[in-house]
């Protein structure tokens, strides 16, 4: 995505390139001042990272690109797909430590299913 529309404006933007300890980017409108990176559509972002025999390291490698992409879109979150094993702790343990960072605003577990995890970016 090469650049950024401003969703209360339409004003568009050069999109940044960031990295998860980049976030949130720090980007505002020219024409309405909006922080254009705070901006969802209220959409979620679902992805399934624990499909097939994944290893728990490729998961969490799949979390932060997952994590990546919602930031670099509009959603205002992302749902994860966890199974019920280690990938789930791990990815628990390491939303812990995104929450303390800033990287997610929160996140729990989906309700009826617990082996999704549903995470807040913007709000
Ligand atoms: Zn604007």
């Amino acid at each position: 995505m090469a650049e950024r529309r401003c969703l209360n404006c339409g004003m568009v933007a050069n999109a940044l390139r960031f990295d998860l300890d980049q976030v949130p980017p720090r980007l505002r409108c020219t024409k309405c001042d909006e922080a254009l990176y705070q901006q969802q559509d209220g959409r979620l972002l679902t992805r399934d990272i624990a499909h097939g025999r994944e290893t728990v390291a490729r998961a969490r490698e799949k979390l932060d690109e997952l994590l990546l992409d919602g930031w670099r879109g509009y959603y205002r979150g992302v749902r994860i797909v966890v199974g019920g094993g280690l990938i789930r702790e791990e990815v628990l343990g390491q939303l812990r430590y995104y929450r303390e960072r800033g990287v997610v605003r929160s996140y729990r577990e989906d309700s009826p299913n617990r082996g999704a995890i549903v995470v807040t970016l913007r709000d």
